[in-house]
Order: structure tokens, then sequence, then C-alpha cells
């Protein structure tokens, strides 16, 4: 008796085992269909690969934030309002990107039912870094930087917001959106050594950048971002100046700029420091491999 109940433990773990081998590219095991999707938008491209990889195709994911548009600028579509008439949930970023800034009261009067998850919650905002120019005058007003989601730890914590208002929406498939949550905070974990490793020995080192968008990465990894916008805005001549000698009293050569948003600021930078000018984006869908190649580029760029 003792034994065929070993046994039958045993042919249930290697069906698991079995099981487990057979889940699909996106690594997500299949939740059960029902038919009509749940619509859940989101703001930018990262979160949507976060809701696919705990939903799989349980979910239609909305993206507010085209690839190519900026997250600081962009108005939605009217066929993006309706979708998101008909939506369940929306995960917003929620550390005060300008087109939840301008939309979310909007968004709530036209869908009050539709659940809303902020996926900043739990996570301290930092300042935005400004240009250390010597002589400035004093910033009396304190921006918070909103690009929480380009560090590792900060996408864990979205994603587990992402999960729960999932599961709230859709309690029927908690089970599988658990597993599929797991494998991916296991994935993040994996890219976060990964990271470690590309980075190592570089710590306290310094990257340009056109838009500051890797505050929280260069957090998390013990870097210092060098910003050449300045609160939004294109350099001044005697800012650029600034930002030149700042490059070339830390032996920068690299000036990272925004996939798309290629300016000729950054080009005239790179001609004056012998520098290039490399692509990063910090909006890319595909996380984790985006996140690993923008770390061999800043390895590449730092000073
Ligand atoms: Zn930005």
């Amino acid at each position: 008796m003792k034994k065929n109940l070993i046994a039958l433990m045993m042919l249930f773990s290697i069906a698991i085992i079995i099981s487990a081998g057979c889940v699909d590219e996106e690594n997500n095991t299949n939740a059960t269909s029902s038919e009509d999707d749940l619509i859940v938008v989101v703001s930018i491209l990262p979160q949507a690969e976060f809701v696919e990889k705990i939903a799989g195709d349980n979910v239609k994911v909305v993206v507010m934030v085209p690839p190519g548009a900026s997250p600081h600028s962009y108005e939605p579509t009217p066929g993006q309002l309706t979708d998101l008439s008909n939506a369940e949930m929306y995960a917003m970023v929620g550390s005060g990107i300008t087109i939840e800034d301008n939309m979310m009261s909007k968004i709530r009067d036209l869908n009050p039912d539709m659940m809303i998850v902020d996926c900043s919650e739990g996570i301290i905002l930092d300042e935005m870094v400004v240009n250390d120019h010597g002589d400035e005058e004093e910033h009396d007003h304190a921006d918070m930087d909103p690009h929480i989601w380009t560090s590792p730890d900060n996408a864990k914590i979205m994603v587990e917001h992402i999960y729960e208002g999932l599961v709230e929406v859709d309690p029927e498939n908690e089970e599988v959106y658990l597993e599929n949550k797991n494998d991916y905070i296991a994935e993040l974990d994996e890219l976060d050594e990964e990271i470690k490793t590309i980075l190592s020995g570089k710590e306290g080192n310094s990257f340009m950048v056109y838009h500051p968008a890797w505050g929280y990465f260069a957090e998390q990894y013990n870097l210092t971002q060098v910003p050449v916008e300045i609160e939004g805005k294109e350099p001044s001549v005697k800012d650029m100046q600034n930002v030149i000698d700042l490059a070339r009293e830390k032996d920068i050569k690299v000036i990272f700029v925004q996939t798309g948003f290629s300016t000729v600021s950054a080009e005239a930078i790179a001609t004056e420091i012998d520098g290039e000018v490399v692509e990063v984006d910090p909006l890319a869908k595909n996380y984790i491999d985006n996140l690993s190649k923008v770390a061999i580029a800043f390895e590449k760029g730092l000073s």
C-alpha cells in the first residue's frame, strides 16, 4: 500500500517535470481561456510584457504609449479611449509620467468600474537628476524621477502589483497567474545577476545620457547617470559647454540617446569630446533581453 503511494507520487512528480518542460517559449502555462478576453490597459510597453508574462493569452493588453512615442507627451487616440471604456483593469506606472497625470481623471470618468493598479506603490521615488553645473542657481522645485521601471528591483515590485490586480479581476486563474508570476520573478532575478556580472568592477563609474531615463538602473548598480537634458528641455549653449567640460573631466566618450529620439545636441557633444552617440531604449517591450543589452552597452560607455 505504502509502496503504491510512493510510486504514485513519483509518477505525479515526473508528470509535473514533463509538463514543466513543455511550457511554451513565452514561459506561460495556459490559463483557462474565457469567451471574452479580459482587457488590461497599461501605459508603457515594458508593463505590457509584465502583464503578458503573468496572464499569457488570457488577456488583451492595450498599451497607451505606442512604440516610438514619448510617455512625457503622448495623447491617447479615440480608439484607445474606446478600449479603455471596455477594460477591466488599468495598470498605471504611478510615478508621475505625463500621460497618466493628464489622463487618469478622464479615464476614471470613462470607466468607473475599471480597477486601477498603481505599479509604483512601495517604490521610493528619487529626485530627478539635474546637471551639477558649478554656477547654477538653486532649483527650488524637486521633480521626481518617473522612470522607475529601468531597475530590475523595481520591475519586480511592478510585476507583483500587476499580479495582484489580475487575481482580483480574474480570480479563477489565480493558480496559473501565481505560477507564471513566480517564474517571471525568477527570470528577473537571473537578469539582475547577469547585469551584476556585466558591470562588475565598474561600481562608481559614470555614463552620459541625453534623456535621464536610467536613474533607477544607475542606483541599483552603483553607477552615476550624467544627463545632458535639463528638466526635459534641450540644453542651452552654456549648458552644453558645461556638459562637454564634465565629459572631458570624467573622460566620457559615449552619449546614450533614447532609441528614436536622436538629438542634434547629443551629436554635437559627441563631436566635441571625440566620442560617439549610442542608442539604448528604456521603453522596449522585451524587458529582460533589452536590459541585458543595455547593461552591455553601458559597460562599454562607462568611465
Ligand atoms: Zn523619459
